[in-house]
């Protein structure tokens, strides 16, 4: 066999370079080198007066060490600033760190035996911490060879920038934007604190979804609203689909629609109301025969009386439901009737607030998800679990039950289920004041520029779809709003 040298067979080229590029060496050499002849201080002085490219940047979380992730990101990023400076432009890079947040706090109360920590001293420990975590991803940025104002990067957690978040505060305050509501707001049971919209994610979620009937305690009125008076010998059911059996402890109310057409539909032994459209679908799930016997308008239903679902389990639930109306019930799917749970629903939560009903609103769900432990019968059990509990005890009020699969809201930090809860929080109203702060946001992005241009489609139906933006968290690490509440009115402090 004839011994080849390959090498000898390629036609390479003659350089001084050396074969092996020996990085793990030589790097630390070259940035040793950048630093010490302060390579970007030089390069901003080269490019005074030219074409500017500033690259702001989108700030890493305060953290934990770096990962491929803030590789990818800073790599591609330094040799965009890399070629604009090369390009002739005085090309900056601005990095910096978004310091505040639930997993630092978290962090901190598990190190700490949290229980006992004041909100000080909390502040004070997260502070420390975010120093740390930000000095070592700096000198792993800096290792990765990203040139950078790496000695005046920013930070969310600096008193100039919290300085001018509650400047902003209090100009929003000012027009009248910011108002304090009690309202459902998204809610996670793991951050122990309301969520923003953005802040929600939506997925596919298998629900048990249940029709349960609710006994008519008026049936002459009820009758009689349908026009007709001869069939009050049978029970009448007035029959709700619900996604969330645990809601059914809080409910207060039956909501229909007052211009839709429901029916009594005689199935035997009893009478049951159903949205007329939906009837012969209903009628498949429930595997029962009906006779449509009279038709009447939602409106005609209001203030009739219903007995909790829960009647006969314990005297808490021995109680009345009202028929009301209201008008953002879809009739696609479900019987046409809701059930309503004014603290745990935005739409139960709007009529209930427009009608008063004359009762307190009922708010039986902790801040951790577990009913309140002297909730008849569930007490101090987390929800989802009472979900089987719950349905177990309604028992032959349940019609009909299936699995669904449906798209909800999801925690994006924890991945767990949300829920609407309503409790009081700030908010900064979007269509509130002399003018549309949604309708200013959305005529001031059509002269934004976006690349790429589904960012500016994405940031469009973002401000365009969400309503109030809660503005306040159950949490000590973070920017305080600075409010002295009067009984009357909204003060902002000034700095
Ligand atoms: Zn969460």
């Amino acid at each position: 066999m004839i011994n080849v040298r390959y090498n000898n067979t390629l036609n390479l080229p003659k350089t001084t370079f050396p074969m092996r590029g020996n990085l793990s060496i030589k790097e630390p050499i070259r940035l040793n080198k950048w630093k010490q002849s302060e390579i970007y201080k030089k390069l901003r002085q080269d490019r005074k007066g030219c074409k500017k490219f500033i690259l702001h940047d989108g700030p890493p979380y305060a953290n934990g060490h770096i990962h491929i992730g803030h590789a990818v990101n800073k790599i591609l990023k330094d040799i965009i600033i890399k070629s604009k400076n090369l390009e002739g432009c005085d090309s900056w890079y601005v990095p910096g760190w978004d310091c505040h947040g639930l997993p630092i706090e978290l962090n901190i109360l598990k190190n700490n035996n949290g229980k006992f920590l004041t909100s000080n001293k909390i502040m004070l420990y997260c502070r420390k911490y975010v120093e740390k975590q930000i000095y070592s991803q700096k000198v792993d940025f800096i290792r990765l060879g990203i040139l950078g104002d790496w000695d005046n990067a920013y930070r969310t957690m600096d008193f100039i920038n919290q300085a001018g978040i509650i400047r902003s505060l209090s100009a929003i305050v000012k027009k009248g934007y910011v108002f304090r509501g009690l309202k459902p707001v998204n809610w996670c049971f793991q951050c122990s604190s309301a969520l923003a919209e953005s802040e929600v994610d939506f997925l596919e979620k298998v629900s048990e979804s249940i029709d349960v009937a609710f006994f008519c305690i008026d049936n002459y009125k009820l009758v009689k609203n349908f026009g007709v008076n001869n069939c009050i010998e049978k029970p009448i059911e007035v029959v709700s689909w619900t996604t969330t059996p645990w809601s059914i402890p809080a409910n207060q109310a039956i909501h229909v629609l007052a211009f839709c057409i429901y029916v009594l539909v005689d199935v035997g032994v009893k009478f049951i109301l159903l949205a007329e459209q939906l009837v012969e679908n209903c009628l498949n799930r429930y595997q029962l025969n009906g006779k449509i016997i009279a038709k009447t308008f939602g409106k005609e239903l209001e203030k009739v009386r219903l007995k909790h679902p829960l009647h006969n389990i314990d005297a808490f639930y021995d109680r009345i439901t009202n028929i009301y109306i209201a008008d953002y019930i879809a009739i696609k799917t479900g019987t046409g009737i809701i059930h309503a749970s004014p603290a745990y629903g935005e739409d139960d939560f709007i009529v209930y607030s427009n009608l008063q009903y004359n009762e307190n609103m009922l708010k039986l769900v902790k801040s951790n998800g577990f009913y309140i432990k002297y909730l008849s019968v569930f007490g101090g059990q987390l929800i989802w679990i009472a979900n089987s509990e719950i349905i177990n005890n309604l028992n032959n009020r349940i019609i009909a039950k299936e699995l669904i699969l449906h798209s909800y809201m999801y925690c994006w930090r924890h991945k767990n289920p949300l829920i609407k809860m309503a409790t009081s929080q700030w908010f900064v109203g979007m269509d509130v004041g002399k003018i549309s702060l949604r309708k200013k946001a959305l005529d001031c992005l059509k002269n934004v520029k976006v690349y790429p241009s589904s960012g500016k489609t994405r940031l469009y139906h973002m401000i365009s779809n969400r309503p109030d933006w809660c503005i306040s968290r159950q949490r000590s690490w973070g920017v305080p709003i600075p409010f002295f509440i009067k009984k009357k009115g909204v003060y902002c402090t000034n700095v």
